[in-house]
């Protein structure tokens, strides 16, 4: 058996998946309306049970050959038809009308899956208004007319529950489809904006924010780090591009399972950041990184590649500025490269 958010992620996954599955809704509806009105003796409306019923049938095959656009107009034009013939037969206590609510929240969502699709679908803005034509439409002739056919209150009272249990529920469908839409895309851009495309470490503009969040009291007890690649560019030279970004891959991977405990981030270029307070973790995991860096034997398309590293490392004190506590930990980096680099400077 699916659950609710299995289905749901089938249906936002795939427009045709989506398709049949409210094809697969609008047949069992069919078919509970042809019973009910057989049941009431009411033999005019099942002529347009029966039409409908060929059509959703026809859609199967509209959705088989990607014909989405037509089955959709063919779904809305299911939905006013029985709505419209269903409130003038029985009257406005059966809830048929209540389908042009939920009708609008389909058309909002199958404009946005055809924005992603060839041939965009009908005008949300058109079906709302054709679903408040068929609305009144409706509720006119059975204020002028009255109901073409009479039936007993049990019936309509349950036919009302009926109707409402499925228009509250494609509601509903809708409106968490809307909302899991919403976060997915918050989640996304969030990550795109403070994660590294390359090494899924944060990036830069994370750094600089999560620095600035942490409390100037307890900033005292924290240590900064940059490691830079020694001799990268070579790398590059002599392996390629590629084999550079795999190069940069691992060592971002290494650095992210060594130090644990603290906040590493890729600063740009070959060069990385590395952050935490002396209670959680401290600084001397530096040298052991350095180590495991340099013990690496890394693959690449048959050829073996090691590296090493240079590490600058300072502590935060009163006065400092950001800026002020990177470039001393940038200038300690210096130090190690001029001094022969693979080293930690603290
Ligand atoms: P040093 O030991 O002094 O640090 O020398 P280096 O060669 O590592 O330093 P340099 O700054 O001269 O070169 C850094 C190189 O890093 C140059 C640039 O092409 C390369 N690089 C920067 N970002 C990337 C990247 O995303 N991928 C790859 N493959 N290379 C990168
Ligand atoms: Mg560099
Ligand atoms: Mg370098």
């Amino acid at each position: 058996m699916k659950s609710f958010k299995d289905i749901r992620n089938e249906f936002m996954g795939d427009p045709k998946v989506a398709s049949r599955y409210f094809n697969h809704f609008m047949v069992m509806a069919e078919i509970l309306f042809f019973l009910f009105f057989l049941i009431g003796k009411m033999y005019a409306i099942e002529w347009v049970v029966l039409f409908n019923f060929l059509l959703t049938c026809a859609g199967y095959v509209m959705i088989r050959k990607n014909k989405l656009r037509e089955w959709i107009l063919s779904v809305y034009f299911i939905i006013l038809d029985i709505m419209t013939a269903g409130t003038m037969a029985v009257g406005l206590g059966y809830g048929f009308h209540l389908f042009t609510i939920s009708m609008i929240s389909s058309a909002y969502y199958i404009r946005y899956l055809g924005q992603k699709m060839s041939g965009a679908p009908m005008k949300p803005l058109v079906v709302s208004f054709l679903a408040l034509i068929s609305y009144f439409t409706g509720y006119i002739f059975i204020k002028v007319h009255g109901p073409i056919y009479a039936l007993n209150t049990a019936i309509e009272t349950s036919f009302f529950v009926v109707n409402s249990l499925i228009v509250i529920g494609i509601l509903t469908f809708y409106m968490s489809i809307f909302l899991k839409m919403i976060n997915d895309t918050e989640a996304k851009l969030e990550k795109m904006a403070l994660v590294d495309k390359l090494t899924g470490l944060y990036n830069r503009h994370y750094l600089l924010t999560y620095i600035n969040s942490i409390e100037k009291e307890k900033l005292d007890n924290y240590w900064i780090a940059i490691l830079d690649i020694d001799n990268f560019k070579k790398v590059n030279d002599v392996y390629g591009h590629n084999c550079g970004d795999y190069v940069l891959k691992n060592i971002a991977k290494t650095a992210k399972k060594t130090c644990s405990d603290c906040t590493v981030c890729r600063w740009g270029g070959e060069e990385f950041i590395i952050l935490a307070s002396e209670e959680t973790c401290g600084s001397d995991i530096l040298e052991r990184l350095r180590e495991k860096i340099a013990g690496l034997q890394l693959e690449f398309e048959e050829q073996t590649i090691s590296v090493t590293v240079t590490i600058g490392t300072e502590k935060h004190a009163e006065n400092y500025t950001t800026e002020e506590w990177i470039s001393y930990a940038d200038q300690k980096l210096y130090a190690g490269k001029h001094n022969g680099k693979n080293q930690v400077v603290y």
